[in-house]
């Protein structure tokens, strides 16, 4: 792709006026240095000093077509010489076409869609339709999950970024889903792992109460904790206990959805049909801030007597739905799913077990489509973790090394604790997946100076 001409000056007043009004997430302001983008094709963003970078991030796991699509930026350029908003509670085009294509293209019998700004709100939602379809309050969800950083989605996320605004909201209870290698149940095999696991949510609905729980909310592939593919038959358990106890079953498949594990929804990879699936990111790889919730039958006809109690001002926004309807079309035209299975199967999952195999510094790598991670360790045989932190809780030398060494080598990273994040666009092409393991690879042997 193209990338501008250096231009450092101009980077350095975007830069300036940056740290002088921008507030940003996640982020203590004045240790932060923000890199000045400057443009984005593809799977390439550039700075203005003229460096290039291979995203192997996607941003924050949601550009699923790359950045700057033709087709998605004429559709919102067209979109907005149309009819540039209108309010939710009237019937648009876009809006009913997107909504379509979705319900479409979930599974089973969820075709309602309910449409949110994006992840948190997606996951707000789903909770609030469980509890007035139930009649219950209580939600379990999984420690190693991330659902999102408003009042219930922070509450309901079981890793420590909840810690600081964690209100204890009533009702939540958290309790351990599987992950052989590192299980909390000291399984010895995946079978094992995945019975534990479904024994253990069974005791603490017992526990907490069968009618006291509305719904269960997982990750069908928990992502920002770690890309824990579940073992077979977890979720199809998870779905026969909902069953038993008519509970709601959710699936926030907010960074899993839209191709990234190579289906065009993460449950399909697993024959299973929860009641409620979460949504946002890849549905318009986040060109206009969309997200969802897709009810199946039976909940939707909860709310078609009585009303929802729930909106927002900007839900199913035209400019986002437009998005959502092309980005959905080129993924059919371009076979943007089937190419993340592929990729997943025979070039980036086999390429990074390579790497594994030559770097001691590689503990674990797991995965499936363009949703990997490897995670980094001191001492293979302990998995004792390559720290994230020294002891001042400054980012430790290990993993900040291994992070300036894929930028040095022009490979933007998902750095997530002591794991690498490979999570490319589902079109990356071969020849770009193979560029990023060579720069992997460079990190990785900088890793290995750490190990025992
Ligand atoms: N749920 C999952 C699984 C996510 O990965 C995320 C964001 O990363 C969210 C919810 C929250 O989405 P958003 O940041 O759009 O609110």
């Amino acid at each position: 792709p193209h990338v501008a001409a250096p231009d450092p000056q101009a980077g350095a007043a975007v830069k300036a006026a940056d740290r002088a009004h921008v507030f940003h997430s996640w982020s203590a302001q004045g240790l932060i240095d923000p890199l000045a983008v400057a443009g984005a094709e593809g799977s390439y963003f550039w700075d203005y000093d003229g460096n290039r970078y291979l995203d192997f991030s996607s941003g924050l796991v949601y550009t699923n077509i790359g950045y700057q699509h033709p087709k998605v930026v004429a559709a919102i350029q067209e979109q907005a010489g149309k009819l540039a908003t209108f309010a939710p509670a009237f019937a648009v085009d876009v809006r009913s076409e997107a909504a379509r294509l979705i319900a479409e293209r979930t599974p089973g019998d969820l075709d309602k869609i309910f449409f949110t700004n994006g992840g948190a709100e997606a996951v707000e939602n789903a909770v609030r339709m469980a509890r007035l379809h139930t009649g219950r309050h209580k939600v379990l969800s999984a420690f190693r999950s991330y659902h999102g950083a408003t009042s219930t989605a922070i509450n309901l996320t079981g890793d420590p970024r909840r810690w600081a605004s964690d209100t204890g909201t009533a009702g939540v209870v958290r309790f351990w889903a599987p992950f052989l290698y590192r299980s909390p149940f000291y399984s010895e095999n995946e079978q094992q792992e995945c019975e534990r696991a479904l024994a253990h949510l069974e005791d603490t609905i017992a526990f907490e109460g069968p009618a006291t729980i509305a719904a269960i909310i997982l990750e069908s592939v928990p992502g920002t904790a770690g890309i824990m593919t579940p073992p077979p038959g977890y979720l199809a358990g998870v779905r026969e206990i909902c069953d038993k106890y008519g509970i709601v079953f959710v699936l926030d498949e907010v960074m899993a959805g839209f191709g990234r594990t190579g289906k065009w929804f993460a449950a399909d990879n697993f024959d299973v049909v929860p009641d409620l699936i979460t949504f946002a990111k890849g549905v318009n790889s986040g060109y206009v801030p969309l997200g969802g919730v897709a009810i199946n039958a039976e909940i939707a006809a909860t709310f078609d007597k009585r009303p929802y109690p729930g909106g927002m001002t900007y839900s199913g926004h035209p400019l986002a739905c437009a998005a959502a309807v092309a980005t959905i079309q080129v993924m059919e035209d371009e076979k943007v799913v089937e190419h993340a299975a592929h990729i997943g199967e025979n070039v980036l999952g086999p390429g990074l077990r390579e790497l594994a195999e030559r770097h001691p510094s590689v503990g674990d790598v797991r995965g499936l489509g363009v949703f990997w991670a490897i995670e980094l360790v001191r001492d293979r045989e302990t998995r004792e973790p390559l720290v994230p932190y020294n002891a001042a809780g400054e980012a430790a030398a290990p993993m900040a090394a291994v992070g300036s060494t894929m930028k040095k080598n022009g490979l933007w990273p998902f750095i997530n604790m002591n794991r690498v994040h490979a999570v490319p666009a589902c079109n990356v092409s071969e020849s770009e997946v193979k560029e990023g393991l060579a720069a992997l690879d460079v990190a990785l042997s900088v890793a290995d100076e750490y190990t025992a």
